[in-house]
C-alpha cells in the first residue's frame, strides 16, 4: 500500500498509524472527527478544580505488554508509574473492614508475605480460577462462578465490574479470563498496579502525534468520516461531509472506531453500546491526600475505586447505569454520595475543595456473550480494516487492546 488512511485518533488508530509509519514508503493520514486526538483518554486542565486531570481513571498492570511496548515506541516509558508490588489496598465501605490483595513478585517474595488474599477467599480461589479458566464462550461470569461467599463480594464481583464494565450476571466470563491468564497467572510481577501520574494524555497520546508528525504522518483533525463509496472488494472512496478523498489501487483504509460509530457506515451487524462509567474528582488539602493509598478498592458502596493524584481524590463507578439503579441514593446526588464514601476512606468530616463529576457515556461496547459472538463483523472489502479496543477477542476492552488492534490491522494492510 501507498497509502493508507486511518480513521480515529483513538488508541487504536494511532497505534495503527505509529504502525504503518514504521514501514518505508507508506504514507499515512490520520482522521480525526473532534479536535482532539485519544478518543476514550484523554486529559484536560479542570478549571473548577484548577488541576489537569484524565476524563476517568485508568489502571493497567504491569503484564499490559502492548502498553510497555506503546510508551516504550514513543519513549515515554519514564512517564509510567509501575508500583514496586502487586498489592492493592481494600476497603469494605459498610463494614469498615480493611484488606488487602497481594500477590508475589517471585519465590523469595513468596517468603516474604509476597501473598494476600481477602479473608475466607484462599479455599474457594483454586476452583473458582479453574472454572472461569474453563468457561466456555456462551457463559457469564455469575454462571462460572455460581458460588457467593467472600471470594465473590471480595473479588470476583470488583474485578469483573472494574475490568468488564458490566455486573456479572451480563458479563461474558472469557475476556475476564484472559485478563488473568496474561496478569495474575503469570504471578505478582505481571500484576504490578501501573499509573499514568501525568495523565493519559501526555503519556499515551502527545508523544505519539509528536513522533507521527516528525515521520510526516498527516493528521486532520474535525474531520468526521460520513460514508464509504465501495466497487465489488475494494472501497474506492471516503467521505468526510463534502469533502471526498479518492482511494487509489494502492491505497487502503484502517476504521478505527468504536462499533456505535461504525454502524453508521457499515451495513453489518455491531455489538450493541455498553455501560456508562462515573468518575468524581475531588481536590482536597493535600495532608489529607497523603493519608490515601494510591490506590483503594471499595466495595459494598457505589463508589469502586479511589485514585489518588497529588491532591486529586478520583473516584470510579463502573457499570454506572446497573450501580446506580441498585444504590439505594435515598435522596442524595451520586456526587454527594460518592464524597461520602470517600470521606468514610479518608476518615474526615471536611467537604471537598471542588468536585467535578465526568459521565463517559457508552465507555465500552457491550460484552456479553452474544455481543462478543459478533466480533469482529465480516467485511467484504481487501483494502479494508477495522481496529478498536473491542477487536482484541478475548481480551476485554482496554488500553492494551485498542492498542493490540491497531498494529494488527496494520500488519493485515500491510505486513512489512
Ligand atoms: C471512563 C473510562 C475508564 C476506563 N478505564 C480503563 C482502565 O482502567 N484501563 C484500561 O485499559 N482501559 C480503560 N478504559 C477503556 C479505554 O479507554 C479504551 O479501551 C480505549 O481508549 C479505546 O480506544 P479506541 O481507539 O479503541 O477507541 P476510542 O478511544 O473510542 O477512539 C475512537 C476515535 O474515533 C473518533 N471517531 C468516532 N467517529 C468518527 C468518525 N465518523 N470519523 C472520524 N473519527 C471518528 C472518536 O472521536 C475517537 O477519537 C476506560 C474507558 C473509559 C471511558
Amino acid at each position: 500500500m501507498r497509502r493508507v488512511h486511518v480513521v480515529g485518533a483513538g488508541l487504536a488508530g494511532i497505534a495503527a498509524a505509529l504502525a504503518l509509519s514504521e514501514r518505508p514508503g507508506v504514507q499515512v493520514v490520520l482522521h480525526e472527527a473532534t479536535a482532539r486526538a485519544g478518543g476514550r483518554a484523554w486529559s484536560f486542565h479542570d478549571a473548577r478544580l484548577d488541576r489537569r486531570i484524565d476524563n476517568g481513571n485508568h489502571l493497567v498492570l504491569s503484564g499490559n505488554a502492548e502498553v510497555m511496548a506503546h510508551c516504550a515506541r514513543i519513549g515515554s516509558q519514564a512517564a509510567l508509574d509501575i508500583a514496586a508490588r502487586a498489592e492493592i489496598d481494600f476497603l469494605d465501605i459498610a463494614s469498615g473492614a480493611r484488606w488487602s490483595l497481594r500477590l508475589p513478585t517471585g519465590p523469595r517474595d513468596l517468603l516474604h508475605g509476597g501473598l494476600r488474599l481477602p479473608s475466607g477467599t484462599m479455599r474457594a480461589l483454586p476452583g473458582d480460577l479453574l472454572r472461569l479458566l474453563r468457561a466456555d464462550a456462551q457463559t457469564t461470569v455469575a454462571q462460572a462462578l455460581p458460588r457467593r461467599g467472600p471470594a465473590w463480594t471480595r473479588l470476583w464481583e470488583p474485578l469483573t465490574l472494574a475490568v468488564l464494565n458490566a455486573p456479572p450476571e451480563r458479563a461474558a466470563a472469557a475476556p475476564l479470563a484472559e485478563m488473568l491468564r496474561r496478569s495474575v497467572l503469570r504471578g505478582g510481577g505481571a500484576s504490578r498496579p501501573v499509573t499514568m501520574p501525568l495523565g493519559l494524555g501526555p503519556t499515551l497520546v502527545d508523544p505519539a502525534l509528536a513522533l507521527l508528525r516528525q515521520r510526516g504522518v498527516r493528521i486532520v483533525q474535525r474531520h468526521a468520516l460520513t460514508g464509504l463509496s465501495t466497487r465489488g472488494a475494494r472501497v474506492t472512496a471516503l467521505r468526510f461531509g463534502d469533502d471526498e478523498v479518492a482511494l487509489g489501487p494502492d491505497e487502503a483504509a484502517i476504521l478505527a472506531l468504536p462499533p456505535e460509530a461504525l454502524s453508521k457506515l457499515l451495513a453489518a451487524p455491531m455489538p450493541a453500546p455498553g455501560e456508562s462509567i462515573l468518575n468524581a474528582h475531588f481536590r482536597v488539602a493535600p495532608d489529607l491526600a497523603a493519608r490515601m493509598p494510591p490506590l483503594l478498592g471499595l466495595v459494598s458502596g457505589l463508589s469502586h475505586w479511589i485514585f489518588r493524584r497529588d491532591d486529586v481524590l478520583s473516584v470510579t463507578v463502573s457499570a454506572a447505569e446497573s450501580c446506580l439503579a441498585e444504590a439505594d441514593l435515598q435522596g442524595e446526588t451520586p456526587e454527594a454520595r460518592i464524597w461520602r464514601e470517600v470521606a468514610r476512606a479518608a476518615g474526615t468530616d471536611a467537604p471537598p475543595l471542588a468536585a467535578r463529576l465526568i459521565r463517559a457515556r457508552a465507555a465500552t461496547a457491550a460484552c456479553d456473550p452474544a455481543a462478543l459472538a459478533a466480533r469482529p463483523p465480516r467485511l467484504p472489502h481487501d483494502n479494508l480494516a477495522l481496529a478498536g479496543d473491542w477487536l482484541a477477542p478475548p481480551l476485554p476492552q482496554t488500553i492494551e487492546a485498542a492498542l493490540l488492534s491497531g498494529r494488527a490491522a496494520a500488519r493485515a494492510l500491510h505486513p512489512g
